[in-house]
């Protein structure tokens, strides 16, 4: 009898690459999530100084001075946000990647193009879906 997960089932797009092929995109995912974390680490701490000084000298502060404040602060959270996804989009690869459904698409659950996932590795759809994805959400 067989182990669970030791046979890769279905028709994923890591079906019929090497296993070096598969071994390449997961060095690139996790050098990926790496360095978002630390950027995303990083951006958290920033985020956390500026409020810092942001509460420090909320006092003294003209209209223009808050509005300017307000600005940096909104791109601040939305590099978080940013950061923050791609980093869930590389760990939800890597997990695609251990069970086997990785390089399928999770809108139409076709195979997503080889040459697609070598310059996005982390994608999780084909980018017909995408496209519609971005459609819904804006
Ligand atoms: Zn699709």
């Amino acid at each position: 009898m067989l182990v669970n997960g030791a046979v890769i089932t279905g028709k994923g797009a890591t079906k019929g690459r090497s296993a070096e092929e598969v071994e390449q995109i997961r060095t690139i995912l996790r050098g990926r999530f790496d360095s978002l974390n630390a950027e995303y680490e990083l951006a958290v701490a920033e985020n956390q100084k500026l409020r810092l000084v942001e509460i420090g000298d909320a006092a003294g502060d003209d209209q223009a001075d808050s509005g300017s404040k307000t600005a940096e602060r909104d791109a601040a959270t939305s590099l978080l946000r940013t950061l923050l996804d791609r980093r869930t989009q590389a760990e939800h690869a890597m997990q695609r990647l251990d069970d086997g459904t990785y390089g399928n698409c999770e809108g139409c659950s076709n195979a997503i193009p080889w040459e697609r996932l070598e310059v996005f590795p982390s994608a999780t759809t084909c980018v017909h879906c995408k496209q519609n994805r971005e459609r819904r959400a804006s």
